[in-house]
């Protein structure tokens, strides 16, 4: 199986190029970002649960997003070319359950591709996507925050990646730019 992991901070270009991959190499995407806004407009438990953290720029506890990527890895695991995850993993202890989830399915991630973009046009594509986004969590007090948690909990995966021999570093500057150099990457690597 193909499982890619699609890297980098909030507004580094994930969703956008997750979207391109799934075109041409046809990965099944999972972005626990999407799955949880869907679960916020049903107003389901889990929906009611994560909004209290997501508009406020925190992650939702690693339990309750592990458990919910191993329903959807046990669903949908035994059709799929493979996946790429966006958004996930977020924590080291993600990280770590997605290999053990991935081992017992005798199959492993291939690829971290890092998209690297500076702070400032971080901010800069947030706050211009919270203009049409609607979401709650795209106005400048929660960007601070969620651009915190990223360096505090999420940048440590980069290390993990690294010892694994799995991460590659990409420039995330314009879509066709970064797109043709993560296909320039894949196409090494397959
Ligand atoms: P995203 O659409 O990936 O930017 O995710 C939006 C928000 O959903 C994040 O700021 C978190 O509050 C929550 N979220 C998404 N994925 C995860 C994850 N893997 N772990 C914890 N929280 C997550």
């Amino acid at each position: 199986m193909l499982n890619v992991v699609i890297f980098g901070a909030p507004g580094s270009g994930k969703g956008t190029q997750s979207e391109l991959i799934i075109e041409k190499y046809g990965l099944r995407h999972i972005s626990t970002g999407e799955i949880l806004r869907t679960e916020i407009e049903k107003r389901s438990e889990l929906g009611v649960l994560a909004d209290e953290y997501i508009s406020k720029g925190q992650l939702v506890p690693d339990e309750i997003i592990i458990k919910m990527l191993g329903d959807i890895l046990d669903d949908e695991g035994k059709n799929v070319k493979g996946f790429i995850f966006d958004g996930f993993p977020r924590t080291l202890a993600q990280g770590e359950a997605l290999d053990k989830m991935l081992r017992e399915k005798n199959t492993s991630v291939v690829a971290v591709l890092n998209l690297a973009v500076e702070e400032e046009e971080l901010i800069h594509r947030l706050l211009k996507r919270g203009e049409i986004s609607g979401r709650s969590d795209d106005n400048p007090e929660t960007i601070q925050s969620r651009l915190n948690v990223y360096h505090n909990q999420t940048e440590p995966l980069k290390a993990y990646y690294k010892k694994q021999g799995k991460l590659f570093t990409i420039k995330g500057d314009s879509v066709d730019d970064v797109f043709e150099r993560i296909t320039d990457t894949l196409n090494r690597i397959l």
